[in-house]
């Protein structure tokens, strides 16, 4: 395999900007992420197919890494998870937020260590709290009134179970609607400004088997500017204070969540995890010089920042159809693979791979496979006026909340993900097939 400068053999390379920096361009329109050509890949294991860059994410784990070296870096397991991505971030030194049952033991079977595992939840069943007292996780994040009681209960006499409480700071962030938890009137946390979280902190400091370690709140997501993170700093070191002044009781941690923004199209900006670490320690410390506090120690929880950028979905366009003005371009996947555009309306930047185009740019609507409307890959791209059945689509940023989010709609199955790294591809999930939808479906 040859692989030449990317300058020489894609004339926009500058449009690659949001792929994984082992990105290689190769002759004939060709690119070879972790030194494997995307055509190779889609030939072996079928389209559609998640590739993820082993490089990119572990790089990532140790940008994080670098950038924390005195707090806990936990990765959000929601945002991709896989027995390979549990030894990826174990390996690089990070802690794992959970936040179900399911996550958890899948986690901790494949080699993490338990006590690194915070397991989080807005609705904890008892199984997911079963499950995180007899693997002992780490920490438990209190999110509701009533779990108090319910999670004392089940810790029973084996020993104080660590807990923090989830604070709604009440910081507006966060790039989507749906996706800002730090404000009242959504689902998530125990609010400051009503007293709740107060509330919760007294009840939790009376239960004798647990063990309040500090506090936590996660403002939103695809939040890209550091002056939420250090807004909510300032009134969770204020509530910190408050703890000590009603109860005597000095926190030592302060989980300040994730959410870091990522770019998912040339040009879009993305939370620098270097420039978050910098803007916290300084809040951390202004902070609570001022509420003459020592400082607790500080924990993140970025999942999409870490495994977002290492992936990209590839697709095979099956027909092109052009009505009412527009050009839609209609692939193998769509919302069953990822639900994204749907729901939260994320634009991506699709491109072709593997064939060189000379036709002009044609704005096109990428569309889905999926009998819904909304069924949108991409709207509004340019791309190749001559794009045609068998061409190959890689939309970039495809890591987190892609497989994650996946579902059965259609019946389509769920794509496999593919592991690249050093010039070898390896298949670390495979395809969902019918026999697997058969095999569910146990009436008759
Ligand atoms: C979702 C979530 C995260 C990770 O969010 P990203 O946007 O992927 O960084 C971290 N902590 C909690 C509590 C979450 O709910």
């Amino acid at each position: 395999m040859t692989i030449t400068a990317l300058s020489e053999v894609a004339p926009d390379a500058e449009g690659l900007s949001v792929w994984p920096a082992s990105t290689a361009g190769l002759p004939h329109g060709g690119l070879a992420v972790g030194g494997v050509p995307l055509t190779e890949i889609a030939d072996r294991f079928g389209t559609p197919v998640y590739v993820l860059d082993e490089g990119e994410v572990r790089a990532r784990c140790r940008a994080y890494r670098a950038a924390f070296p005195d707090a806990d870096v936990l990765y959000a397991a929601k945002a991709f998870l896989s027995r390979a991505m549990v030894r990826w971030v174990r390996e690089e030194g990070l802690g794992l937020d959970a936040c179900s049952a399911g996550e958890l033991e899948l986690a901790v079977t494949a080699g993490f260590p338990a006590d690194r595992v915070t397991l989080h939840g807005n609705a904890k069943s008892p199984q997911d709290i079963g499950a995180a007292l007899r693997l002992g996780v780490g920490r438990v994040v209190i999110d509701s009134p009533s779990e108090i009681a319910r999670l004392a209960a089940a810790v029973g006499t084996r020993g104080a179970q660590k807990v923090m409480v989830r604070v709604v700071p009440g910081i507006m962030a966060g790039g989507h609607e749906k996706i800002r938890t730090g404000t009242e009137g959504q689902k998530f946390g125990l609010a400051l400004t009503d007293g709740s979280a107060q509330h919760a902190i007294a009840r939790v400091l009376g239960q004798p088997q647990l063990e309040l370690t500090g506090l936590h709140c996660h403002i939103g997501s695809q939040i890209t500017d550091v002056k939420p993170y250090t807004a909510a700093v300032r009134r969770m070191v204020g509530l910190m204070a408050r703890v000590r002044d009603t109860h005597g009781v000095v926190l030592s941690e302060l989980d300040m969540g994730g959410g870091h923004g990522v770019a998912y199209r040339p040009g879009e900006p993305a939370l620098d995890p270097a420039a978050l670490a910098r803007a916290l320690r300084a809040e951390l410390a202004a902070s609570c010089a001022a509420a003459k506090l020592p400082p607790p120690r500080l924990a993140v929880e970025p999942g999409r920042a870490v495994a977002g950028p290492a992936g990209v979905a590839l697709y095979r366009v099956l027909c092109v159809k052009h009505t009412g003005g527009r050009v839609f371009v209609a692939v193998d996947g769509g919302m069953s693979d990822n639900p994204r555009p749907a729901l939260y309306g994320v634009r991506y930047a699709p491109r072709l791979v593997g064939r060189r185009s000379t036709a002009a740019p044609r704005t096109s609507t990428v569309v889905g496979r999926h009998c819904e409307a909304g069924d949108i890959v991409a709207d509004g791209v340019e791309l190749p006026g001559d794009l045609r059945p068998g061409d190959l689509l890689a939309v970039p940023v495809a890591g987190a909340y892609h497989l994650s989010m996946a579902s059965g709609y259609n019946m389509v199955g769920r794509p496999p993900l593919v592991a690249v790294h050093d010039g070898t591809a390896r298949l670390l999930v495979r395809r969902e097939t019918l026999a697997d939808f058969r095999n569910r479906d146990i009436g008759g």
